[in-house]
């Protein structure tokens, strides 16, 4: 018997300590751990004490004798990890450098956001003895990206919110719903009131193709349709044509397979999820048969995960295939491994489950099909007054100087038909009234959470930054934990420095407002 680290994995890392021979890997110490899809447990070191199982905070690790047919396939997944990767078993990790025996009495930090990256903030700061955390949400209710941008079916990750309402029963925290910071509370109302502020507000906005017609009623940003099906209030309004036999999700990242799978699901599993009921509604008359996945590179580019890439093949009921003249276009045209670091195991997974499902006969019996295209862009949205389909056109690798392969034109495909086409290119940071914006990266600049003037620039006094705002729309929730950790040793260290001035005074600038 050994654990097994299964899909719902969030990387927040919290099983590494607690394991005393060391067989989690990467750590957040091991400069594999910034780019890792999963951890994983060596089976060859696992002492079978299922520490680890307690600690994890969403049931992703399981003992192999409790694995589903469909989540043996992590059995494999885990070992293989450790062909190539080395340890040293009594390497120990070491307890994180910390703050924990200083007094910080009279530091008040407001928290903007209340996503993943603001708790784990609120709860670094919180470890730290005589501090107080005030959390400002801008929705009526908290939690964010776990609320609005997880997918329902993925009922798991969204347990981690049990650790953010421990935060909140905190006597030393406070949580204000519907208070808009840059409305009637501007930054600077934040800087009189508390001794920092630390920005965890996420990325809003969303990548363009920048294709003609990309406007065009039916053409829309995947990001919308995630924040209307999970009932963000912002988009409960909107509209999206479920009437057509074909749907179009340009990108290969793990939104484009959240989006493909809600799409494809069986509405009655939905049902057992926390989906917005307006959105299973129209799922539920959806005509839609078919979801064609479109990537611009090749299947071991895909930025997708291996194990969402496996989720999506075990869906009860749907054809996950790859068309024959696509599966001759990648093996042609997909160079076998580019030169930069690709070759990893998480590479070598997804080359073999793409192999497997390009193997794969059509079942004809499917409710519906989801199609895997690869090495195609879309260079137009067609239609007049509504979109229409898409043209596209096939793509190469060509080799960058850094290495990576990007994608080329080389032959024009046509037009593929569509009724609804959805863009899921990334998430896009939004610049904040009166804090410095790097616009090429979506991103506040920072130097460790630091807020700066400009990538190289100056300090902003008592100003921070974590979560996707600080580094960019990459990773899982877990990895905000690490990354709102290093915000806060920083933000510490500025309080010891007298960096940061104490504030006794505990009123809040929102019962001043009479907010
Ligand atoms: P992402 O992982 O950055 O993927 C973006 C995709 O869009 C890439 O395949 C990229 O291709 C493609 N792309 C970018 N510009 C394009 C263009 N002009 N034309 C065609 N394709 C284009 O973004 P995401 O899917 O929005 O996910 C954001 C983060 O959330 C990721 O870290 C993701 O893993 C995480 N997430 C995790 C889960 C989960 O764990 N279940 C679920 C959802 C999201 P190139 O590689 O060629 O640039």
């Amino acid at each position: 018997m050994t654990f097994i680290i299964t899909q719902s994995c969030c990387n927040d890392a919290s099983c590494v300590p607690v394991c005393p021979v060391n067989c989690i890997h990467p750590r957040p110490d091991d400069p594999a751990f910034a780019t890792a899809d999963m951890l994983y447990i060596d089976p060859a070191t696992c002492i079978e004490c299922g520490a680890c199982v307690d600690e994890c905070p969403v049931e992703a690790i399981k003992p192999d004798y409790e694995l589903s047919d469909a989540e043996k396939w992590y059995v494999d997944a885990n070992a293989g990890f450790f062909e190539d990767f080395s340890y040293d078993a009594d390497d120990l990790p070491h307890e994180p450098v910390s703050h924990s025996s200083g007094d910080f009495s009279g530091l008040r930090v407001a928290v903007v956001g209340s996503g993943p990256a603001a708790f784990y903030t609120a709860a670094h700061i919180l470890a730290a003895r005589g501090t107080e955390v005030e959390m400002y949400e801008r929705l009526d209710k908290p939690f964010g990206l776990i609320r609005h941008g997880v997918a329902p079916d993925h009922v798991r990750t969204r347990q981690v919110v049990s650790g953010f309402e421990n935060t909140m029963r905190n006597s030393r925290f406070r949580l204000h719903l519907g208070v808009e910071i840059g409305g009637r509370l501007t930054h600077e109302d934040l800087l009189r009131h508390y001794s920092a502020v630390v920005y965890a507000v996420g990325a809003q906005g969303d990548r363009a193709l920048d294709v003609p017609g990309e406007e065009l009623p039916g053409s829309h940003a995947a990001t919308e349709f995630v924040a209307w099906y999970n009932g963000h209030p912002d988009y409960a309004d909107r509209t999206f044509d479920l009437g057509c036999e074909r749907v179009v999700v340009v990108g290969n990242g793990n939104v484009a397979l959240d989006v493909a799978r809600v799409l494809a699901a069986d509405p009655e599993d939905l049902a057992e999820t926390e989906i917005a009921e307006h959105s299973l509604a129209a799922l539920r008359e959806s005509k839609v048969e078919e979801i064609v996945v479109v990537g611009r590179r090749g299947p071991r580019q895909a930025a997708y995960t291996p194990s969402e890439f496996h989720s999506l093949m075990e869906l009860p009921g749907v054809d996950v295939v790859v068309d024959p003249d696509d599966a001759a276009a990648v093996a042609a045209l997909a160079v076998a491994k580019d030169t930069a670091d690709t070759d990893s195991w998480s590479v070598r997974l997804k080359a073999d489950l793409y192999a497997n499902v390009a193997a794969r006969t059509p079942d004809p019996s499917a409710r519906k099909r989801i199609v895997l295209r690869y090495l195609a862009s879309p260079v137009e949205v067609v239609g007049n007054d509504t979109a229409t389909g898409v043209r596209m056109v096939r793509n190469k690798l060509v080799g960058g100087q850094d290495g990576a392969l990007r994608a080329e034109p080389c032959e024009e495909l046509g037009v593929m038909e569509a009724g609804l086409i959805l863009r899921s290119v990334g998430y896009r940071g939004n610049a904040l009234p009166g804090l410095p914006f790097d616009d090429a990266r979506g991103v506040i600049p920072n130097h460790g959470g630091r807020v700066t003037e400009g990538t190289a620039g100056e300090v902003v006094e008592r100003t921070y930054v974590a979560g996707w705002i600080k580094r960019g729309p990459r990773g899982f929730i877990g990895s905000n934990k690490t990354c709102a950790g290093e915000t806060v040793f920083h933000l510490l260290q500025d309080f010891q420095d007298g960096k940061l001035p104490p504030r006794p005074d505990r009123t809040s600038p929102v019962e001043m407002l009479g907010a």
